[in-house]
């Protein structure tokens, strides 16, 4: 049995040595695609960010030494609009009228608010309040000049991305393959979500929790369906799942007597480099590796197959498409109510996160185990109970993984 951590350096080390030049290769996709995506190219401005000095307010463009004693009477002598400069330059005394996004007229060097104005006639405006230099405007390039750096390789592209991307002109972004996930459910208890089981048996839900996590990374499903606790059909289906980058297999890795999949595996040559975490749940996670596929035997029961995706097989999705952070999403907050320590393993449990008095707190939800769905879904996050005697006490740090 191996800790966590471990783990997960043992995954991404192996993706490492697996790296090579074509292992994800980039693909071109249209900008309304990108979304979440991994970057495979530096993206520099093409122009300047604003392309011109530019007013923020509307109002009326000024010399700000003219406005310096209010109230000033000054001259309107042109106006500038957005995508339409006055194409003026301003002399003492005289003012431009213009709106949010337009160019600054030569000579100007401040905007007051029309709030701050009144107009005396349709040539002259009393500005009420004095404004500092550069006050209410922009300069030229003053978020980004042409050809600096905004976005670099590696990056998990977000909403705002999307919109940098669009205003330097980037209507095709270069973004990593998607890995293809294989997906098999093991179990002769297992019927499909439309059909009704009958004494004994349950409904097949691994799939598609595993399916939305594999997509949530950032990674192609492939649905193998299930297999029954029997080596022909494993091995039938184990031996399509090895085509794919990664093979995800669900049930069969525990110590009962129908539990094949490590033996298929070994049949098919896959290499396992660790088949016991000390994670509760969790603990029967198997990685294993054959030529470029990644394998994994995820525990059957439900809860522990979503932890142990979100502990070991995303960060190596996330390896895989090269990004940029691929470890699993920490964070801490205090525990506001006791939680046991288990002796043997570091448990991840279901629980509430509540923001209360200007800060996370976070406890244990109630829970009946490693098949409790309906008590994850009451839960908002997983919190990490290092392994340990005794219990962990209210306002001490615990790390979580938050599942919104
Ligand atoms: P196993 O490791 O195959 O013994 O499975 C452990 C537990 O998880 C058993 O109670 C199984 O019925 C349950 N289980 C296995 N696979 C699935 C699945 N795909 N969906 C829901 N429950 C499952
Ligand atoms: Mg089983």
């Amino acid at each position: 049995m191996i800790p966590i951590a471990r783990g997960i350096e043992i995954v991404q080390s192996v993706a490492a040595e697996k790296e090579r030049p074509d292992r994800m290769p980039a693909e071109s996709v249209p900008l309304s695609a990108a979304m979440h995506r991994i970057l495979r190219e530096d993206v520099a401005a093409d122009a300047d960010s604003p392309p011109f000095d530019k007013a923020i307010r509307d109002g009326f463009a000024v010399r700000w030494q003219d406005v310096s004693q209010t109230p000033a009477v000054l001259e309107v002598i042109a106006e500038s609009r957005a995508g339409k400069a006055a194409g003026i330059e301003l002399r003492p005394g005289a003012c431009c009228e213009i709106m949010t996004g337009a160019p600054l007229p030569a000579g100007a060097d401040a905007v007051v608010m029309v709030e701050h104005t009144e107009r005396v006639s349709p040539t002259a405006v009393r500005v009420l309040r004095s404004v500092r230099e550069n006050e209410g405007l922009l300069r030229q390039a003053a978020e980004i000049r042409a050809g600096e750096r905004i976005l670099s390789v590696g990056r998990r592209i977000q909403v705002a991305d999307i919109g940098a991307l669009a205003s330097v002109g980037k209507a095709e972004v270069l973004v990593s393959k998607k890995p293809h996930v294989a997906i098999l459910a093991t179990g002769d208890e297992l019927v499909e979500v439309r059909e009704s089981p009958d004494s004994g048996q349950i409904r097949n839900s691994n799939t598609y929790t595993l399916q939305t996590q594999v997509v949530a990374a950032g990674a192609e499903p492939v649905l193998l369906g299930i297999a029954r606790d029997t080596r022909p059909d494993l091995r039938e289906k184990i031996g399509r799942g090895l085509e794919h980058d990664i093979l995800l297999v669900s049930g069969g890795v525990s110590m009962g007597k129908y539990d094949f999949v490590e033996e298929i595996f070994s049949e098919f040559g896959v290499r396992v480099l660790f088949d016991k975490v000390a994670m509760k749940p969790g603990k029967p996670t198997v990685f294993g590796h054959r030529g470029q596929t990644f394998v994994f035997g995820l525990p059957g029961n439900p809860v522990s197959t979503i932890v142990s995706f979100h502990m070991f097989v995303r960060p190596l999705i996330l390896n895989l498409l090269k990004a940029e952070n691929t470890g699993p999403r920490m964070l801490q907050a205090q525990l506001d109510a006791p939680a046991k320590y288990d002796p043997a393993r570091t448990a991840i449990v279901p629980a509430l996160l509540r923001f209360e008095k200007g800060s996370y707190r976070i406890r244990t939800a109630p829970w009946k185990g490693s098949s409790d769905l309906a008590g994850l879904s009451r839960a908002n996050a997983l919190v990490v109970i290092p392994q340990g005697e005794g219990t962990m006490q209210p306002g001490e740090w615990a790390e979580f993984l938050s599942l919104e």
